[in-house]
């Protein structure tokens, strides 16, 4: 409900001007509550499903409607597999938030990266039969927690696999620009419309179409991505086309090895 505290005035000056403070201040609590509460109803709402299937099953096995075959046991590590990592994702936000999610910088080699990535996820990819490639060249340095980086570039590996049908192709491409070192994850897809393509970074969002076909996301992968690359200076970005494919870049300050500076020399 509205329970926003207001402050009316008729006064001028400074007196106004501190009114005026105090109800942007009062709004702004305000509309952080209504987030808090819809990202729990958020959070409600995606653990029930996989949780409701898998006491549904249990409890027909158990009254002895449903038999443990194989079959069943593979329903019930597919939702308790996406439970596991719908948790993992909510502590991993929660730390963001919070201000706690350390990263451990090194001098990584982006293209490492990139082929480590792609590696991960050519099982799934051949599968689904997609061709999965990634198409880096020599090193490229960065500053960067390698787990962490890898875990923001297989959040967009592994949507490429998923929002792409048969047939597919799927690259991972690693490119510098002068200061800059980049990742860019190009898929056949489905792709994001025009209007959905600014939501997509949101915690839960999820297009109608990916929350109506069974592709056991979690709504929270890009949103961890954008986090990620974020704290480390970098920055996420998408261009897509329905029905033609998406591309998702990832830029980030590259390392440079500066020459050493001789104390005795100035300028
Ligand atoms: P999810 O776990 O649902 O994939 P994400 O945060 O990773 O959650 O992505 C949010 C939504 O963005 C997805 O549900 C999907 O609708 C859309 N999306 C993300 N990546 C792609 C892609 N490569 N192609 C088409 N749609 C995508």
């Amino acid at each position: 409900g509205d329970r926003t505290v207001r402050v009316r005035t008729k006064a001028h000056g400074e007196v106004a001007e501190l009114a005026d403070a105090f109800n942007a201040m009062s709004e702004q609590l305000e509309s952080t509550e209504r987030q808090r509460q819809a990202l729990i109803g958020d959070i409600a709402h995606e653990l029930r499903n996989p949780l409701g299937n898998i006491t549904g099953w249990l409890e027909a096995t158990h009254d002895g409607l449903a038999t443990a075959d194989p079959e069943l046991i593979d329903m019930l590590l597919t939702e308790s597999v996406l439970l596991q990592r719908l948790v993992d994702d909510l502590q991993d936000l929660a730390q963001a938030d919070a201000g706690r999610l350390r990263l451990h910088p090194e001098l990584t080699d982006a293209a490492d990266i990139a082929d480590q990535v792609a590696a991960a996820h050519q099982a799934a990819a051949d599968e689904r039969h997609i061709t999965l490639r990634s198409v880096t060249r020599g090193r490229l340095p960065v500053l960067a927690d390698p787990t962490r980086l890898r875990q923001a570039l297989s959040n967009l590996v592994g949507n490429a696999v998923r929002y792409t049908p048969a047939g597919g192709e799927i690259s991972v491409r690693t490119w510098a620009d002068g200061d800059t070192v980049g990742f860019e994850v190009t898929d056949t897809g489905c792709g994001i419309s025009a209007e959905e393509l600014p939501h997509v970074f949101d915690r839960f969002w999820r297009s109608d179409a990916s929350r109506s076909r069974l592709t056991g996301g979690t709504g929270l992968g890009l949103a961890i991505t954008k986090h990620l690359c974020e704290a480390h200076g970098g920055a996420v970005s998408a261009t897509s086309t329905v029905n033609r494919g998406s591309t998702f870049r990832i830029t980030l300050p590259g390392a440079h090895v500066r020459p050493a500076v001789d104390p005795h020399r100035s300028g």
